[in-house]
């Protein structure tokens, strides 16, 4: 296949990213299965970058994660001067076939405002976008610029000017996935296990909680913030506080961390991650929002550890209640089903985890939707 992709991941962390990193992660495990399936890829990312790639365009040395918690207007000017870098690329050259962007409402502005001669673009959507409908509600690019979601649900939820312009969903993938069903089984601990953000979306506060009122070890996994080592983050100063998930941690999540019945490891990367995730008898997903497409569930399903979670966004589409996972209406009805947890067979997680979640199921199903926008763009 000929076919050149501009995969727009923006300037906020290097792909792969060092731990936590939702969309690089999910470009990270994409590209090499596209270039498998003979698509050039064009990686527009930051220059520090080591994803295998047929070109790298940055604009940022390095990723600018950090900067995330500055005012709003400085937050814009690195988002701003990434896609003018994008965009300059598409206007100087011609062997770009599609655009695979990645960057949340700025990026599909900037790809829709960019009028018909621009070549077709395809945006995937990585949000909750029931909470942001304004940010998308001027979507426009006519059949040039079309969008996927990573879930039926998130979908459903996005507003009518952006389903409108919707190729379907594709479900994420995890690397993990690849012949996770002929691994040997870990031995498990008896900890559970919160692997994420630390935001109040993810429900780390709800987990603790339950922590402590069930009588279970939790392990709290993830950044808070820009705040990768609790000793960081210990040392930050009030001024800290001014980010919302620095905020959350201290004013909900820390009083219920004691080192013992709750712990907070920080981020955790790589096989120290996954370890940690296969040992554990379940992860618990205890949601306050509408999980949009949970790299994070099927990364346990794919080392064999059952999921416990609140049933919102995406859960249902990816857990099978009984069988991979367990899933309850609320908060209340969570505490009623981790002693269930044990009894669940984590060979059922990982044949999941293996017919459904792997990058070449993932890589496929997009290499068929930038075909069909293709040919949308022709026919407009
Ligand atoms: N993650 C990680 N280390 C951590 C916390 C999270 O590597 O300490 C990874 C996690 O394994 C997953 C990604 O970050 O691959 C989070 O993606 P998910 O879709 O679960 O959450 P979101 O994109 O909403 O943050």
């Amino acid at each position: 296949m000929s076919l050149t992709v501009l995969m727009n991941a923006g300037p906020w962390l290097p792909v792969p990213p060092p731990g936590y990193g939702g969309i690089e992660n999910v470009v990270a495990t994409l590209v090499p299965e596209l270039r498998r399936l003979g698509v050039r890829v064009v990686l527009a990312s930051t220059a520090d970058s080591t994803l295998p790639v047929d070109e790298l365009l940055s604009v940022f040395p390095d990723g600018q994660f950090g900067a995330l918690q500055r005012p709003y207007n400085q937050v814009c000017g690195i988002s701003h001067a990434h896609l003018n870098g994008v965009v300059r690329a598409l206007r100087e050259r011609d062997d770009i076939d599609l655009v695979h962007d990645h960057v949340e409402a700025v990026g599909l502005a900037v790809l829709t405002a960019m009028g018909p001669g621009a070549g077709p673009a395809l945006h995937t959507l990585h949000w909750d976008l029931g909470k942001h409908p304004d940010l998308y509600g001027y979507v426009d690019g006519g059949d040039r610029v079309r969008v996927n979601g990573v879930s039926a649900s998130q979908l459903a939820r996005a507003p009518q000017a952006l389903r409108d312009h919707s190729v379907g969903h594709v479900h994420l993938a995890t690397p993990l996935a690849v012949d996770a069903d002929l691994r040997p089984p870990v031995e498990k601990s008896d900890h559970l296990v919160i692997m994420g953000r630390i935001t109040p979306g993810k429900g780390q506060h709800l987990g603790a909680r339950l922590a402590h009122q069930a009588g279970f070890d939790l392990v709290l996994a993830g950044p808070v913030g820009p705040y990768r080592r609790p000793e960081d983050l210990a040392a930050a100063g009030p001024e800290a506080g001014q980010n919302p998930d620095v905020r959350y941690w201290r004013e909900q999540v820390a009083p219920l961390v004691d080192g013992v019945r709750v712990r907070w490891v920080g981020m955790v990367a790589g096989a120290a991650r996954d370890d940690l995730v296969a040992s554990a008898r379940a992860t618990l997903f205890p949601l306050c929002w509408e999980e949009p497409g949970g790299t994070a569930v099927i990364e346990s399903l794919a080392v064999g550890t059952p999921v416990v979670a609140i049933g919102r966004g995406c859960l249902p589409e990816l857990i099978e209640h009984g069988r991979t996972g367990l899933l309850s209406d609320d908060e209340d009805g969570l505490a009623d089903l981790v002693p269930e947890a044990s009894g669940l067979d984590e060979r059922e997680c990982r044949q999941e985890a293996a017919r459904r979640f792997t990058p070449a199921t993932m890589a496929q199903r997009y290499v068929d939707l930038y075909e069909q926008v293709r040919r949308a763009a022709v026919a407009s």
